[in-house]
């Protein structure tokens, strides 16, 4: 599961943009707050952004509708679980302060039992252990329903203003010990841009995957400006993901190449489309080496270079081990 898309939504063409580039490199979720409970409702003299409420919430379905992608967004009442599920969001999340609030937690449950939402994602409070934190999954429908987010823990430590601390030993006691699914949220969990790449990877390593603020320009953001990664650094932790859901066929490749090429007559641009087809990449990471051959002879001839070719594509996006 790789959720993606800004910390809040702004309008309709922000989270639109967003919600298109982060599915181009991979996204299954595309992620957007449209209630947000601040810490503050004021700092230095300035109202906090509470998000666009129930219209953002209407956005996203329209996203979920047009551009054929399941979206998340943070509910904090009753109210706004209605809300969601009117729209029939595919994934209502209980963000990490709502956790601990146990009557809510039943409501929702009760709320998405009878909805299209495929499971609930649950935020583990900052200052809560495993155990109330599986307690509180309980209550919210259980394995079954639930998906656990990690998103950094309190600690002593804040150097150089990092704001929370994943805890990866709770990421492994879930998955050693539990039936829960349970996904890693570097930004939160972090607080600082610079780390979501280190932390992505060292996620993918124990969970089922990653939750990431992305925006075209960090640094406009309403809210969570510092933990949000641009585009480019985007695409650096999505071919991240691409890399390890890929493994286990990238060994197969040559051979599928080999053994395409060898009873068939696909080449050039068709050929590459196929081999993309075929391993779920997405469009243009092979297309784009823009093989021309145009005589099958000839691409015979080519195969040993053209295998050589992909592979190099491959490596420069960072996608072989
Ligand atoms: C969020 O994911 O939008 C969010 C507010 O995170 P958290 O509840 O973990 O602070
Ligand atoms: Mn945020």
């Amino acid at each position: 599961m790789f959720i993606a898309g800004p910390c809040g939504i702004e309008s309709s063409e922000q989270a639109f943009k967003i919600a298109e580039f982060v599915k181009s490199k991979g996204a299954t979720v595309f992620r957007a707050g449209c209630y947000k409970g601040m810490n503050r409702p004021v700092v230095d003299g300035k109202p906090e952004y509470l998000g666009m409420g129930d219209k953002g919430v209407e956005i996203l379905s329209d996203i979920q509708y047009t551009l054929d992608i399941p979206c998340l967004t943070d509910m904090q009442s009753v109210r706004q679980a209605e809300v969601l599920h009117k729209y029939g969001i595919a994934y209502p999340q209980v963000g990490a302060r709502n956790m601990d609030s146990l009557e809510l937690l039943r409501q929702f449950k009760k709320i998405f039992n009878k909805s299209k939402a495929k499971a609930i994602v649950l935020k583990r409070g900052p200052s809560a252990t495993v155990d109330e934190w599986l307690g509180a999954a309980e209550h919210l429908g259980g394995p079954e329903r639930v998906i656990l987010c990690e998103r950094g823990i309190v600690s002593f430590d804040r150097t150089k203003d990092t704001r929370w601390r994943l805890d990866m030993v709770g990421v492994a006691y879930i998955k050693e010990y539990t039936q829960y699914r349970i996904i890693v949220d570097p930004s939160h969990g972090s607080g600082d841009h610079n780390l979501i790449y280190r932390l992505s990877a060292a996620a993918l390593a124990i969970a089922d995957g990653l939750m990431i603020e992305v925006h075209p320009y960090p640094l406009t953001s309403p809210t969570d400006g510092k933990q949000t990664i641009d585009f480019t650094e985007f695409t650096r932790v999505a071919n991240l993901v691409l890399k390890k859901k890929l493994g286990p066929k990238l060994a197969k490749l040559d051979q599928d190449v080999e053994r395409m090429t060898g009873v068939t007559a696909f080449w050039g641009i068709d050929y590459a489309l196929q081999i993309e087809k075929r391993l779920g990449l997405p469009p243009g990471t092979i297309t784009n080496l823009k093989l021309t051959t145009t005589r099958f002879a000839d691409f015979l001839q080519d195969e040993a270079n053209n295998i050589t070719k992909i592979n190099n594509k491959l490596d420069d996006l960072g996608l072989l081990y």
